[in-house]
């Protein structure tokens, strides 16, 4: 293959311009590049026709569990990455201080996929699948933080998990001990949800700019929502702070009606992710894009459901080279089809809705090549 591409034909979306225009994206090298360049270049130009289809930044799931083999549910990194258009996935928590050496032989290098994760604050990570925040010796040390991110550049924060089955006896304290990690190394959290204790009342408090929220619109008891609809006040002020709400959609944590409540009152951009793994990946989750085309059905628009896998999620971990078009950056490229046939969508509550059209992957680029 020619190291000179151009992606023609596609109508193509910009989630920084929040527009779709049609459009021909240069490629030189593996990054993104101005069409004239690419011209100037003459000759061994490879066309790649996506024709009927849009072309955006490659695609991003923030919450992701491809811990294979170690981790029981961890599915293969490539089956959820490039193979379903996303350019880049976030595993959340599979892996921690003692066994991340093993996820990266085993997952990181020999993936096509960018694979990039949120560090378990338990020693273990989810490699027993419950309860790891119960036992506090199994917590990480601020100087054991300080040697890992010092050394593995694609760690890009802390995932603690904030449900009653998960710390037990030990309520809040998991949490607190993630801030003063986060803190010292100056990274994000991201904060799973769930049944409590502990109450959002005490987790959101704990939270600051750059922190993320997932599971964030479950439909369990004691959510984000009064039962006026309206936000709780500790909800308010974390979105307020700057405090990131995102889907994680998972086995049991997304409600159409939650997000359709939320919609109703609030316009604060969020995330879109999975929390894909082995037991969900065909029902209720599917994938990155099927996830997608449920909020589009429940009245998102294309360009901002683009915007919640590209520059937001991008921007969030500290990614430049991801999320955008702009030249220079790296040539991740997603490019897709919208087909309109009736398609079945469930949520997490086993809730159905009819959708009239679905996002359909059918061409991925990683670092300018078709994969
Ligand atoms: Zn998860």
């Amino acid at each position: 293959m020619s190291d000179y591409a151009i992606v023609e034909n596609g109508l193509v979306i910009d989630p920084e311009k929040g527009r779709i225009e049609k459009q021909d994206i240069g490629i030189i090298d593996g990054k993104l590049a101005a069409i004239e360049e690419v011209l100037a270049k003459g000759e061994n130009i490879q066309r790649i026709d996506a024709y009927g289809c849009y072309v955006a930044p490659g695609f991003i799931d923030l919450h992701v569990h491809v811990f294979k083999d170690v981790t029981y549910l961890g599915i293969e990194a490539d089956r959820v990455g490039v193979e379903q258009g996303v350019t880049t996935i976030v595993d959340a928590g599979s892996a921690g201080y003692s066994n991340y050496g093993v996820f990266k032989e085993n997952v990181v290098s020999k993936s096509k996929t960018e694979v990039l994760c949120f560090l378990n604050i338990s020693h273990v990570g989810l490699s027993t699948w419950k309860s790891e925040l119960a036992d506090p010796s199994n917590l990480m040390t601020v100087e054991e933080a300080a040697d890992i991110f010092a050394r593995e550049p694609n760690l890009v924060g802390f995932k603690a998990r904030m449900s009653s089955s998960v710390v037990k006896e030990q309520g809040i304290a998991p949490l607190k001990h993630a801030r003063m990690l986060a803190n010292a190394i100056d990274v994000p959290i991201m904060v799973h949800i769930g049944n409590p204790p502990p109450y959002l009342q005490e987790v959101f408090p704990l939270l600051r700019k750059g922190d993320i929220v997932t599971h964030a619109f479950h439909g369990k008891k004691h959510g984000i929502l009064n039962e006026d609809r309206t936000l709780i006040p500790e909800a308010e002020d974390a979105l307020a702070r700057g405090v990131l709400f995102d889907v994680g959609h998972g086995t049991s944590s997304f409600s159409f009606d939650t997000i359709r409540k939320f919609k109703e009152r609030y316009s604060t951009p969020f995330s879109i992710s999975t929390d894909i793994y082995l037991g969900n990946y065909q029902k209720p989750v599917g994938s990155l894009m099927l996830t997608m085309s449920k909020f589009m059905q429940l009245g998102f628009s294309l360009e901002e459901v683009v915007q919640a896998v590209t520059i937001r999620a991008a921007q969030r971990i500290g990614l430049t080279e991801q999320g955008t078009l702009k030249s220079g950056t790296r040539a991740d490229l997603t490019i897709f089809r919208i087909v309109e046939e009736p398609t079945t969508l469930t949520d997490s509550e086993g809730v159905s809705i009819l959708a009239d059209r679905v996002l359909q992957p059918k061409m991925t680029i990683k670092d300018g090549r078709v994969v």
